[in-house]
Order: C-alpha cells, then sequence, then structure tokens
C-alpha cells in the first residue's frame, strides 16, 4: 500500500474517535433549519443549547458549507437535520469532513445518520414524489430522494417532534419527563392550530396554485390544493419561455389565482405570468425564520388565504 494511503486511512481511524461516551447535563445540538432548532429547543427546554448551522430562511439548495459551520459540528454532542437530502448543498461534505461515525458518514444519502444524528424524515413515512428514475441528462434534479420539503405540511412537524422527544429520552433519559411535558405543551398548541388553519382554509380546497419552486407539495397534500405546474421546469432549473408560455395556458385552463414563491427567487423570472392570467404572486419563505415553526406556518396559511380572498374564521385565532 503507498505511503500516503496509508496515512489517509490511519489519519480517518484517528478522526472516527472523537465520540463523547459521557452525555453532558446540557446536551449541545447542532442543527439545520431554524424551524426544527425552535422544536429541539421547545421540547428540550433548558436541558439543551441549539446551534443553528444555518441562520435565517434561506433557499436550502444554495448554502455552501463553510469552516464556522466544521467548527460547530465538531464540538456538538448531536445533530439534527431535516434528512431526504434537504442539506445536499454542504452536509454531506461536512460529515465526510468532520469524521464523526456518531453523526453519520454522509455518503451520498445524508440520511445515513449515526447514533447521535436525528434525521427528521425518518419519521415522515413515505417522501413525495420520488424519482423513477433519474434522469441525468436533463440537468441536475435538486430532489433526487424525492421531495426534501416536508416541513410545509404540519402535520407531518408534529409526527417529527414526537421523534425528537424520543431522541432526546435516549440523550439525557435523566429529564424525560420534562421532554414530555414539553412536547405536550407544544403538540397540543401546534393540534388546536391546525384544526384552525385547516378550517381557514377548507374554501381553498380543490383550488389550484402554482409554485416557482416544487416546495409546497406537502403543504397542498395537507390543506387540498391542488398544484397545476412549477415555473422551474424541473427542481432547479431556471423557466424557460416556452415553459412559460405553456404554464400560462394551464394556469388559465384551471383558472389558477396564486403563484406562491419564496423571497430568494426573483420575481423577473415569471416574465408575463402573472399579468397574463391574473393570478397573484404571494412571496413567502418554505423555511421557518426566527420566528418559530407555527408562527411561520400561520404566515404561510394567512398569505395563501389572503391571496384567495378568505378570511379567517373568529374561532381559534393565532
Ligand atoms: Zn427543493
Amino acid at each position: 500500500m503507498p505511503l500516503f494511503f496509508l496515512m489517509l486511512c490511519i489519519s480517518t481511524d484517528f478522526s472516527t474517535e472523537v465520540e463523547k461516551p459521557v452525555r453532558p447535563q446540557v446536551v449541545e445540538i447542532a442543527v439545520t433549519t431554524l424551524g426544527l432548532s425552535d422544536i429541539v429547543e421547545t421540547i428540550g427546554g433548558e436541558h439543551v443549547k441549539v446551534i443553528p448551522l444555518v441562520p435565517g430562511a434561506v433557499d436550502p439548495h444554495k448554502v455552501t458549507p463553510r469552516a464556522s459551520m466544521l467548527l460547530k459540528l465538531s464540538r456538538a454532542d448531536a445533530l439534527a437535520s431535516m434528512g431526504l437530502g434537504y442539506e445536499h448543498a454542504y452536509l454531506p461534505a461536512l460529515l465526510e469532513k468532520v469524521g464523526r461515525k456518531d453523526l453519520g458518514r454522509g455518503d451520498g444519502d445524508v440520511s445515513q445518520g449515526g447514533a447521535n444524528h436525528f434525521v427528521a424524515s425518518d419519521f415522515i413515512g413515505v417522501a413525495l414524489e420520488i424519482p423513477v428514475k433519474l434522469d441525468r441528462g436533463a440537468g441536475v434534479d435538486v430532489h433526487p430522494l424525492g421531495n426534501s420539503h416536508w416541513n410545509t405540511n404540519p402535520h407531518l412537524m408534529r409526527k417529527v417532534a414526537v421523534g425528537l422527544r424520543d431522541f432526546l429520552c435516549l440523550q439525557q433519559p435523566q429529564f424525560k419527563e420534562d421532554f414530555f411535558k414539553n412536547w405536550e405543551a407544544w403538540d397540543k398548541k401546534a393540534g388546536e392550530l391546525i384544526a384552525h388553519w385547516t378550517k381557514w382554509l377548507t374554501p381553498a380546497k380543490a383550488q389550484s396554485i402554482v409554485t416557482y419552486h416544487r416546495s409546497w407539495s406537502y403543504f397542498a397534500q395537507s390543506f387540498g390544493l391542488v398544484l397545476r405546474g412549477e415555473v422551474e421546469p424541473k427542481p432547479g432549473m431556471p423557466p424557460t419561455t416556452r415553459h412559460l408560455i405553456a404554464l400560462s395556458k394551464t394556469m388559465t385552463e384551471h383558472k389558477v389565482r396564486v403563484i406562491l414563491m419564496e423571497p430568494w427567487y426573483s420575481e423577473g423570472k415569471l416574465g408575463n405570468l402573472s399579468s397574463m392570467t391574473g393570478a397573484k404572486v404571494v412571496k413567502v419563505a418554505s423555511v421557518s425564520g426566527n420566528s418559530g415553526y407555527l408562527d411561520w406556518m400561520h404566515t404561510v396559511v394567512s398569505s395563501v388565504a389572503g391571496a384567495l380572498d378568505i378570511p379567517e374564521p373568529m374561532s381559534g385565532k393565532f
């Protein structure tokens, strides 16, 4: 074996011994989105310290790995991620570099988590839009494992919160009672809000919408909206004039009144789509910012309802 290969193997073996056998009183958990951070913090309470890897609501497909993230990952006791390749742009590379068996290797599929890596998508059931076969010839598909934007369905975040509660109980069994109590309070609030949002969006059921990126499939599924297409011909691909013309025909045919898009996409890319079809452009991030998951979801529901002229029901207001 050449010497440099031997040295590489030795250094890899050393780097996997970073695991911490004794759990501290306050567990430091690195988290990839602020939505997940909010729930880890709510359930974990005083027994956890959350370390967000990505600050703010940003396009997950465009996050670049940084040295500061590597440092946070190497120091954290545990990691919580969205999974399903949501963090494909940076986490597999960081996990590869940090080389901790307890966080997983991140080879290709980030969902290969270790004992101290909570992969949220493990708790959502079957993902939507898993490609039958990958068509690499038509450009890069940023959803090769299926649609990774499951957080836009609050029912799924409720399932994930149960998984997070149990993960924290494994991390610090001595605080199990606190984690159950905190989770119960969050789950009750989430359940009441979901009932309120469902009532609010009942008149929107079976109404058609168009989105910029294929990031709202789970949201549409949870509230019964029908997606009639995306501005991007394929997740991650910029629109062409031919595609926009075809989309405007579909929108007119199905009376689409809303184009839902994240603020990080340029409205200029829509061309005349809004004016030609009369559809309103609704700008809202597909991931929670600093205000917390439930507050963000409320904003999403309120924005879509507002564009469809649906007033908020009086009962169960946020
Ligand atoms: Zn995406």
